[in-house]
């Protein structure tokens, strides 16, 4: 279709959305929201691509994927090859395509969405991922460099330490990663529900570094079973500190006692995983009849809202202080959630929580909000309005505003960490102890999968460097 229209042509074309199931059908699984284009529909898409020279979309990408190439080698119908391509700079472009807030990212910067709809860059990436695994039979194994007899420790199993394991073992390192959950993955896994990314593709990821010679150990929390000190002394000559960042931020509340009051990521944990991968002592949650009310607007209240429709909650509302343009999350998000029944309160914030004489969680008090100037974030700041105090009815409290480093203990004080709780780190990712790296959100706090990755790639870059000098 590209070699038939010309750029002014494109630019009018329609864009095809990927196949979406209906909310009535959707909320009664986990299973993934989004479906797969078929191959007709991912050339015809791809084709709106009008290859610019300099393309906005891969600058921003925090990869800088190689987006323009993949697009017109999908248009070509070439999908292995535009599938070789996106692999080339990301170690999970299947998991990218389905989660990266592209409205934010790639897609917002598309030149096609000046005036139409931007190119629908993730859900090509994971059509041409995902045909490449069926035709290849899995992920295609790359090229190992011959041993280099170095051994690095990875601690973390997130998107970060993954990265960077995977890209060390191909430069010939040996990599053994410690994770202190009952399997890998990080948030991935214990974090974002199956409706956005099924397990199984985390499995898949996996399964390939396992066959790559990555050695995962898991069940061990380095700084509390076993020290960095002790990683040297067992043999490792690098460490790479992949922690995360997933201490919450939670206010203090008068009524966060009550029973009923939980916070986000162990709610999202025991909702959206098998018993069998759950941390020991906990179980689902039944929502049937109850009341949520979730309390913030980034991707975890999201989830937390979207999971507790799932559960067959009565009513989910989401409480947040600022408007619905100055939310964080994905926009698209937003528009699922209300798609599946959640109800927003907009410029709210919750004061107190009050609770029953069996010390249940009953009602909120929330406060309205107007937005003043900008803050550091360039969002405009939430001003509390004065005598606009409400309450509504709510038994199941979600709080999820936000979260913090939670470093590995510091050691002698041998890291330097920010006043955030993150590791300090130089421009080749290496921390303040000399053969200790970090990235991903325990340097960062916490942010998302795509720059997890980055950081995970150049910390492997300095890593390797670092290993070739002593
Ligand atoms: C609910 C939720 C939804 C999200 N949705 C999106 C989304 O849609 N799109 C997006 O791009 N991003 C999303 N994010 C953000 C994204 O998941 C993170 O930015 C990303 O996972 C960070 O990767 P990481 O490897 O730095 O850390 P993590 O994924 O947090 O992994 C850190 C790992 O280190 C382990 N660990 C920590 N301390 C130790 C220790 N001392 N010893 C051993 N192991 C340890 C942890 O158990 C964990 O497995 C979401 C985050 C949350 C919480």
């Amino acid at each position: 279709m590209s070699e038939k229209l010309g750029k002014r042509e494109r630019l009018k074309l329609p864009r095809i959305n990927p196949p979406i199931r209906d909310p009535e059908e959707r909320i009664a699984d986990f299973r993934e929201v989004y479906l797969e284009y078929d191959a007709e529909a991912a050339i015809q898409e791809a084709s709106r691509c009008v290859e610019c020279k300099n393309p906005p979309c891969e600058r921003a990408c925090p990869l800088h994927n190689h987006i323009r190439d993949w697009l017109i080698l999908t248009a070509q119908g070439k999908f292995l090859e535009a599938a070789a391509l996106s692999q080339s700079l990301s170690n999970m472009p299947e998991v990218c395509g389905r989660i990266c807030p592209q409205d934010r990212l790639c897609e917002e910067a598309c030149i096609v969405g000046a005036k139409n709809q931007p190119v629908a860059i993730g859900a090509i990436e994971r059509f041409i991922n995902e045909y490449a695994f069926r035709e290849l039979g899995g992920i295609p194994m790359p090229q190992v460099a011959p041993s280099t007899g170095k051994q690095v420790a990875i601690v973390g199993a997130g998107p970060a330490g993954l990265a960077c394991a995977e890209e060390l073992r191909k430069m010939g390192h040996s990599v053994t990663v410690f994770e202190a959950l009952p399997t890998p993955g990080g948030l991935l896994v214990y974090g974002i529900p199956g409706f956005k990314l099924e397990k199984r593709v985390v499995e898949r990821r996996i399964e390939y570094l396992k066959k790559l010679g990555i050695e995962f150990i898991c069940h061990v929390k380095v700084g509390q079973d076993l020290s960095l000190q002790d990683l040297f002394d067992q043999g490792f000559h690098a460490i790479f500190l992949g922690t995360g960042a997933q201490r919450p931020k939670n206010p203090k509340l008068p009524g966060m006692e009550f029973k009923g009051v939980h916070e986000a990521l162990p709610f999202l944990i025991r909702n959206n995983l098998d018993e069998e991968e759950l941390p020991p002592g906990m179980g689902r949650d039944d929502l049937r009849g109850r009341k949520v009310a979730v309390f913030g607007g980034g991707d975890t209240a999201m989830d937390c809202l979207r999971t507790s429709v799932r559960l067959q909650a009565s009513k989910v509302v989401c409480v947040y202080r600022r408007d619905e343009e100055n939310m964080p999350g994905s926009r698209q998000e937003v528009k699922r959630a209300k798609e599946e029944g959640v109800e927003f309160h907009f410029l709210t914030t919750p004061v107190r929580f009050s609770g029953d004489e069996e010390g249940h969680v009953r009602k909120v008090e929330c406060l309205k909000m107007r937005l003043g100037e900008p803050d550091q974030s360039g969002r405009q700041s939430p001003i509390p309005i004065e005598g606009s105090h409400f309450e509504f009815e709510a038994d199941f409290i979600i709080l999820a505003f936000g979260f913090e480093g939670d470093p590995v203990p510091n050691e002698d004080g041998k890291l330097k960490l920010t006043k955030w709780g993150t590791y300090e780190v130089d421009e080749g990712k290496m921390t303040s102890w000399r053969g200790v790296f970090a990235g991903g959100d325990g340097v960062r706090g916490a942010d998302l999968l795509v720059t997890a990755l980055k950081d995970g790639r150049d910390a492997a870059v300095g890593i390797d460097r670092y290993l070739r000098s002593v």
